[in-house]
């Protein structure tokens, strides 16, 4: 980092990246996203960043995370009335949590009507937003405009709008799997002997988000943590077995199922998201669906 233009260039990269990141960056993180930045000077940066308020400083599983501070939103709110300015703050303070409007109403002991103007003002200039539980269709909750909700809220990348995305988790799935026999395929006539056959056949469940993420058939940006709850069904179905390496990591690789799943355990209406609208009469039935008649071929 040679002079001023370079150290700005950099700090627009990184404030560019925590944006794009609002659950907050890591050291890791920034050093992917611009490999030429020498450790020395990512951590003058970073200071520099800190010392001008730009940063809010967490810590996220024993790294420090830098998460952009909500100074924007500040701003805007400088020119508020008092109102606004109390149930931003309570907003604020709720972080990617939410606040329920009934709890602001309470803390913030504006009448009703009062209260529903503040938040549609605020919402309409684009400071905070409404978000629906996952887990109570009729229940909101407010938060700041930029902020990413919290998995508890959202429901995590299987929901979308509050719906479970069963298709996309099915292909996940298979996707998934397909990994792992691959890994497995490939080793199975293994020179150096069959235990280190089966050792290599193991895959972790980073390399397995690795796989999905370059496939390119998710949307949404899939956690480790996601490609670990798939991999478990995959377990439960007796489809692969996990592991756990000397390091203390998990791994997993495919199975050859010992006993084939009995024909009933396969039919398709156990998992059909029309099973209730599923009957002998009507647009769904067992006679024109189509699930139901490759089960049977
Ligand atoms: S018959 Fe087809 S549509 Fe009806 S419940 Fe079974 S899978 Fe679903």
């Amino acid at each position: 980092m040679s002079d001023n233009k370079s150290e700005n260039d950099i700090k627009e990269k990184i404030l560019n990246l925590a944006k794009k990141n609002p659950k907050g960056i890591t050291d890791k993180d920034i050093t992917v996203a611009i490999p030429e930045l020498k450790a020395s000077d990512l951590v003058i940066v970073l200071n520099k960043l800190l010392q001008q308020g730009c940063f809010d400083l967490y810590n996220q599983g024993g790294s420090l995370s830098y998460r952009l501070k909500t100074q924007v939103n500040k701003q805007a709110v400088k020119g508020a009335d008092n109102e606004e300015k109390v149930v931003f703050n309570l907003i604020e303070e709720a972080d990617n949590k939410g606040i329920w409007i009934r709890d602001i109403r309470v803390r913030s002991n504006l009448a009703n009507t009062q209260l529903t103007k503040v938040l549609k003002s605020l919402e309409s200039k684009k400071l905070i937003k409404a978000v629906k539980c996952v887990n109570a269709s009729k229940k909101k909750v407010y938060m700041l405009y930029n902020l990413e909700p919290d998995r508890s809220i959202s429901g995590g990348a299987w929901y979308q709008d509050q719906d479970f995305e069963s298709e996309f988790v099915d292909i996940l799935n298979r996707q998934c799997h397909r990994f792992l026999q691959q890994r497995a395929d490939k080793i199975k006539n293994n020179p150096r002997g069959p235990i280190i056959g089966r050792t290599q056949s193991y895959a972790t469940a980073a390399e397995v988000q690795k796989y999905i993420t370059d496939l390119g058939i998710s949307n949404v940006k899939l956690e480790v943590e996601d490609v670990i709850t798939i991999l478990n069904t995959l377990v439960y179905d007796g489809k692969a077995e996990s592991s756990v390496y000397p390091d203390g990591s998990k791994v997993y690789r495919a199975i050859e199922s010992l006993i084939p799943a009995p024909g009933i355990v396969q039919v398709p209406c156990g998992i059909c998201p029309l099973v209730l609208k599923c009957c002998s009469t009507g647009l769904v039935t067992p006679q024109s669906c189509t699930y139901m008649t490759e089960w049977l071929e």
